[in-house]
């Protein structure tokens, strides 16, 4: 599906940093914020899609591995526009949740975010312009059976993504989180064998009985979809928008 490019915004001149922009939502906002006309750094674990992306858009590619802080620490910190996308699941109930894959979902998803917010921020503070948009959920809000970690961490994002607007609002820059219910990309394909296991059913009736059980609208939402709203909060009408948490989910949270 091609989403019309409805949202009228001029990136000229700003450098945007999208983790996980080899893939997914992660890729729809690189190509949407390179459209806009950003000089886009795009960063995931695997160079190789990191690079696919970053051809097709005439930007950047940098393979890192956000697990990895001093990785992190690493990148490049002259960035006005981040978004914080890059993620990952795991699928269990707790009493046979990996801590290790606990820890890895805090560190890619949480510290990671954190470390570049603190990298990026003096050069927004500087040009007196920013924008960080933190690719959330609806489980920053509300909670799922089996999600421990992703859950735990989303809502973590969205703490971070509140002081973040908080302290950069004198400066210029706003911080807000976008909530997706299930969005059509390979982290849900990925779930759907272990979702069926956790759940005792079949993985046909997975997409149905599990990822749009809760949603009004019965149809998975498209990365592009999340990529238009992101470039609406780097707009001049979105400027007032800040320490927000903007659902596109179909209804998933209005039970
Ligand atoms: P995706 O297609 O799997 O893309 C995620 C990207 O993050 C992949 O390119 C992945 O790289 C990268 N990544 C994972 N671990 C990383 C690490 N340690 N270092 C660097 N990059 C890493 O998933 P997506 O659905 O687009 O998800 C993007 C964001 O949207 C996530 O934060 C997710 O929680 C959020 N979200 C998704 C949905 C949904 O239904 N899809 C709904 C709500 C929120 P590899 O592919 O190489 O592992």
């Amino acid at each position: 599906m091609t989403t019309a490019r409805v949202v009228d915004l001029d990136l000229t001149g700003r450098t945007a940093l999208v983790t996980g922009a080899g893939s997914g939502i992660g890729r729809s906002c690189a190509e949407r914020l390179a459209a806009a006309g950003a000089d886009v750094i795009a960063v995931d674990l695997d160079e190789r899609t990191a690079k696919e992306a970053a051809t097709a858009i005439g930007g950047r590619a940098i393979g890192a591995d956000l697990s990895d802080l001093d990785a992190v620490d690493a990148l490049p910190a002259q960035v006005d526009v981040l978004v914080n996308n890059a993620g990952l699941q795991v699928v269990a109930p707790l009493p046979d949740f990996p801590p290790d894959k606990f820890t890895l979902i805090q560190r890619v998803m949480v510290e990671a975010p954190f470390r570049l917010v603190k990298l990026v921020l003096p050069h927004m503070y500087d040009r007196g312009w920013g924008r960080i948009v933190n690719i959330s959920s609806v489980h920053g809000l509300v909670a799922s059976p089996f999600k421990a970690a992703y859950v735990t961490a989303k809502h973590g994002l969205e703490g971070l993504s509140k002081v973040t607007a908080l302290e950069g609002a004198p400066h210029g820059v706003t911080s807000n989180c976008v909530n997706p219910a299930f969005v059509r990309t390979p982290l849900v394909d990925k779930q759907i064998a272990d979702q069926a296991l956790a759940n005792g059913i079949p993985e046909s009736e997975v997409v149905e009985k599990i990822m749009l059980d809760r949603a009004a609208i019965k149809k998975l939402i498209e990365p592009e979809q999340v990529a238009e709203l992101v470039a609406y909060l780097c707009s001049p009408p979105a400027s007032f928008i800040t320490g927000s948490s903007i659902m596109i989910d179909g209804g998933w949270t209005a039970h």
